[in-house]
């Protein structure tokens, strides 16, 4: 859609992580007045909108991701997939219609649940914030019999995870220290450091509002099927002990995360 540029520069100014959201909102705006192009008086509506907290034709749900999409060095991994594939899951479950009979008037931005995906562990979308957090991974193997410790990787590596041996001479990579971003694996002359396993990495529970929290990690890194089973199991608690339309965060307090990692179905409330 064509955007005018006094709208341009009002989305602008919008900060960053939240910029993509922004816009499409305001797009949705401008076609549900009829127009094929943005204008400010689009941005505006949509602005008076948010601030009132409305969500009139809100799904109950948003899945949100950075920018990874537009061509980012950075990615890890591609949300794109596994994203559609959320966003077909979450239709089915009506999450509008169920927080609509646990709330009172119109749904708003903060009853619904948010699923975010940033494509590596820079996480410039803020998935910690996020109902359920995805963020892309990629661990890093070292083939000891290829690598000849020049240490060209250390640099590249921003967490300070490889060390050479003294002894054997090889790199070496500190899984405690590693967050998964593969930045080493194109760093080494050698082809020494492979990519062992890809997948994301998924935090449950994040929130902003009154009661603050980041997601906790699930540890380990996720298929992309092992993924849609962690949050398919998510919305199973969600639905099963939601009182008022509470954020999952809230809900996981109150009950503990370890059914989240369970393969166990939630006791209803
Ligand atoms: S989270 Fe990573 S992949 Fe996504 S935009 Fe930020 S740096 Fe790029
Ligand atoms: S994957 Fe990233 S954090 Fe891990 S060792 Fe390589 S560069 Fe360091
Ligand atoms: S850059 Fe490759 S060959 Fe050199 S130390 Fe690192 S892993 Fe080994």
């Amino acid at each position: 859609m064509i955007w005018t540029r006094e709208a341009e520069e009002v989305v602008n100014k919008v900060p960053f992580f939240v910029r993509r959201r922004a816009r499409l909102e305001v797009e949705k705006e401008a076609a549900r007045q009829g127009s094929d192009q943005v204008l400010l008086k689009h941005v505006i509506d949509c602005r008076q909108k948010f601030l009132s907290g409305k969500q009139s034709d809100s799904k109950g749900f948003q899945i949100e991701t950075c920018f990874g999409s537009s061509g980012c060095p950075n990615r890890a991994n591609g949300s794109e997939e596994l994203a559609g594939d959320l966003e077909k899951m979450l239709l089915s479950r009506d999450i509008a219609g169920f927080l609509k009979g646990r709330t009172s008037g119109e749904l708003k931005i903060h009853h619904e649940l948010r699923i975010c995906f940033s494509d590596c562990p820079n996480a410039c979308s803020r998935p910690q914030i996020a109902d359920i957090g995805i963020i892309g991974a990629v661990r890093p193997r070292v083939v000891d019999t290829c690598c000849t410790g020049c240490s060209t990787c250390l640099p590249a590596c921003a967490e300070d995870a490889i060390h050479v041996g003294a002894g054997a001479a090889v790199a070496i990579i500190d899984a405690s220290k590693c967050v998964m971003c593969g930045k080493c694996i194109d760093t080494c002359p050698s082809g020494a450091i492979e990519e062992a396993e890809k997948g994301w990495r998924i935090l449950a529970g994040g929130k902003l509002g009154r009661h603050p929290q980041l997601g906790k990690e699930m540890e380990g890194i996720y298929s992309k099927d092992e993924a849609q089973e962690i949050v398919q199991r998510c919305l199973d608690i969600y639905f099963a002990h939601n009182i008022g339309g509470e954020r999952l965060g809230a809900i996981l307090n109150r009950i503990g995360y370890d059914q989240v990692r369970s393969s166990a179905l939630p006791e209803p409330t």
